[in-house]
C-alpha cells in the first residue's frame, strides 16, 4: 500500500473540509455544522498523520503526542464549555497565542536540522518571528481584555521605537540567512527580540481597538503555520495556515472599516492615540436634559406603534436578555407591530456577537438588519428600542470631530420618531465617552437591567 498517497488524499479531504467549514461559518444557520465539519477534517488529518507517517518515530514520541492531544482536548473542551459569551474575545486571543507559540517552537527545534539550506532557514526564521510576535502580542491583548493591562502603556516616541525594533529584527534575520549561521545564540536572540516586539506592539494600543489587533495577530498565526507547512511540505498545514491567514486579514479589513480605522494605521502602531483621548472625553459639550420614562409608558408606546426597531448592544449580552427580547418581539408581532433588529458590525465585544446571541434564541435571521440596510429605515420607524447599546448609536461619530469615535459608522437611530434607551445608569460604554443621543429631545431613558426591564414590558403589554 502506498502510504504517502493515502496521506496526501487524507490531507486533500481535510483541506476541503476547512474550506467548506469556513464557507458555512458565513451564515448563522450553517455555522455550527461548518465548525463540526472542519473539526472533523482536522481530526482526520491528525489521525492520518499518526497512522500513515512513514518516518521512523520512537514509541515514546507517540506517547508524548497522545498525551499532548489528551491535554489539549480536555482543557480546550472544559474552557470552551465554561466560557461566557462576553469573554469570548479573551479566549480567542489565548487560543491564537498558543498557535503562534507552536509555530515559533517548531522553528526553534528545526533550525539546527536545516543548516546550509537558505530557503528553509528563511522559512524557519519567518515562522519564529511571526509566531513569537503573535504569541506575546496575543498574551498582552488577553491581559487588556480581562482588565489586567487595561490602560495603554506608551514609551516616549513609541512609534519610532517600535518601527526601529521590527526593522532591526528583519535586518538581523536577513543577516542570519545570508551568513548561513547555525548559531543557537543568534537564534534565541532573534526569538526574544520578536517576543519583545509583540509586547511593545500591543501595549500602547487602547482596549477598544483590541478586536482589530486580535484579528490581525490571528492572521499572523495563520501565516506562521503556513510557513511551517511549507517547511515540512505538509499540504494540510499549508492550506490551514493560508486559510487562517487570509480569513484573519479579511476580518481585520472588515473591522477596520466598521471602526473607521485604516490598516496602515494599525500596522504601524500609530493607532490607540484616539482611544486614549476617549478616557479623557472629548472637548465637545452636550446640551439638553435627560428624560426618564417608565415601563408602562414604553409598553403603551410600543403596543400602538406600526414599526419598532430593536438595537441590541453589549448590555443585552451582559443581562442575558436574548430570550426575553425574542419573546417581546413575538408578542409585539402578534399585536400587528412590525419588529426588526438593527445590528451594528461591532456591537458587543466580538464580531458577530449580536448575531450569535440572537441565533441562540432562534430569532428569525430575516429579522436581523445590517447597518447600511437599516439606517435609511429609521426615519419611518415609530420607536427605536436601544437595549444595552451605547457607542454604536453615539451621534458624536458624525457630529464631533474631537470625539475619539469620530468617523465610525453608527446606527442613525436619532432619525426615528421616538428613541427609548435601556441601560442601568449614565455610565459610558466601551469607548468611555458621553453619548449625546441620551440628551436628544426624542430620547427617553428607561433605566434598569435589560432582562428585568424587558420582562416587565412583556407583562405590561400582555395585560393591555
Ligand atoms: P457599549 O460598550 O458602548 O455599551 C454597552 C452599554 O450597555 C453600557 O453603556 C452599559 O451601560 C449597558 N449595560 C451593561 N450591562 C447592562 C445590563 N445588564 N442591562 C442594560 N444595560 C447594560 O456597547 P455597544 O455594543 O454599543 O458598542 C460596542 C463597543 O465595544 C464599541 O465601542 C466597539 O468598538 C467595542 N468593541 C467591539 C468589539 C466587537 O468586535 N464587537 C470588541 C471589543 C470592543 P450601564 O453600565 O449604564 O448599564
Amino acid at each position: 500500500m502506498d502510504y504517502s498517497f493515502s496521506l496526501e488524499l487524507i490531507y486533500l479531504v481535510a483541506s476541503v473540509t476547512y474550506i467548506l467549514g469556513l464557507k458555512m461559518l458565513g451564515h448563522p444557520e450553517t455555522a455550527r455544522k461548518g465548525n463540526l465539519i472542519a473539526a472533523g477534517g482536522m481530526t482526520l488529518a491528525i489521525l492520518g498523520t499518526l497512522i500513515f507517517y512513514k518516518g521512523a518515530v520512537p514509541t515514546f514520541v507517540y506517547l508524548l503526542i497522545g498525551l499532548a492531544i489528551l491535554l489539549g482536548t480536555v482543557s480546550g473542551w472544559i474552557i470552551a464549555r465554561k466560557v461566557k459569551m462576553t469573554k469570548m474575545p479573551e479566549l480567542v486571543s489565548l487560543f491564537n497565542g498558543m498557535g503562534g507559540a507552536s509555530a515559533a517552537l517548531i522553528g526553534l527545534i528545526e533550525f539546527a536540522h536545516y543548516t546550509g539550506h537558505r530557503l528553509s532557514i528563511l522559512t524557519i526564521l519567518g515562522g519564529i518571528i511571526i509566531g513569537s510576535v503573535s504569541f506575546s502580542g496575543s498574551m498582552i491583548a488577553w491581559g487588556k481584555l480581562n482588565g489586567t493591562l487595561a490602560k495603554p502603556l506608551r514609551l516616549p516616541k513609541y512609534n519610532l521605537i517600535n518601527n526601529l525594533v521590527i526593522l532591526g529584527i528583519f535586518a538581523f534575520a536577513a543577516y542570519m540567512v545570508w551568513s548561513g549561521t547555525d548559531s543557537q545564540l543568534f537564534l534565541y536572540l532573534l526569538f526574544f527580540a520578536a517576543l519583545t516586539y509583540g509586547v511593545i506592539f500591543v501595549l500602547p494600543i487602547g482596549g477598544a481597538d483590541m478586536p482589530v489587533v486580535i484579528s490581525l495577530l490571528n492572521s499572523f498565526t495563520g501565516l506562521a503555520a503556513a510557513l511551517s507547512g511549507f517547511l515540512y511540505g505538509n499540504m494540510v498545514l499549508l492550506t490551514g495556515g493560508i486559510l487562517v491567514g487570509s480569513a484573519g486579514t479579511i476580518l481585520t479589513f472588515a473591522m477596520c472599516k466598521a471602526m473607521n480605522r485604516s490598516l496602515v494605521n494599525v500596522l504601524f502602531g500609530g493607532f490607540g492615540d484616539k482611544s486614549s483621548e476617549s478616557l479623557e472625553g472629548s472637548s465637545h459639550t452636550i446640551d439638553g436634559e435627560i428624560k426618564n420614562t417608565t415601563v408602562s409608558d414604553v409598553a403603551i408606546l410600543m403596543n400602538y406603534s406600526n414599526r419598532v426597531i430593536f438595537v441590541p448592544g453589549y448590555g443585552l449580552a451582559v443581562a442575558q436578555a436574548q430570550h426575553a427580547i425574542h419573546e417581546l418581539e413575538e408578542l409585539l408581532e402578534s399585536k400587528g407591530v412590525e419588529v426588526k433588529y438593527a445590528i451594528h458590525p461591532v456591537a458587543g465585544r466580538m464580531p458577530g456577537h449580536m448575531n450569535v446571541l440572537l441565533a441562540e434564541t432562534n430569532v428569525d435571521y430575516g429579522k436581523l438588519a445590517e447597518m447600511e440596510d437599516v439606517n435609511p429605515e429609521f426615519q419611518n420607524t415609530d420607536v427605536v428600542f436601544v437595549v444595552g447599546a451605547n457607542d454604536v448609536v453615539n451621534p458624536a461619530a458624525h457630529n464631533d470631530p474631537s470625539s475619539p469615535i469620530y468617523g465610525m459608522p453608527i446606527l442613525e437611530v436619532e432619525h426615528a420618531k421616538k428613541v427609548i434607551v435601556n441601560k442601568r445608569s449614565m455610565k459610558p460604554g466601551y469607548a468611555g465617552i458621553e453619548n449625546e443621543l441620551f440628551y436628544n429631545p426624542k430620547t427617553s431613558m428607561l433605566f434598569g437591567d435589560a432582562k428585568k426591564v424587558i420582562q416587565e414590558l412583556i407583562s405590561e403589554i400582555k395585560s393591555m
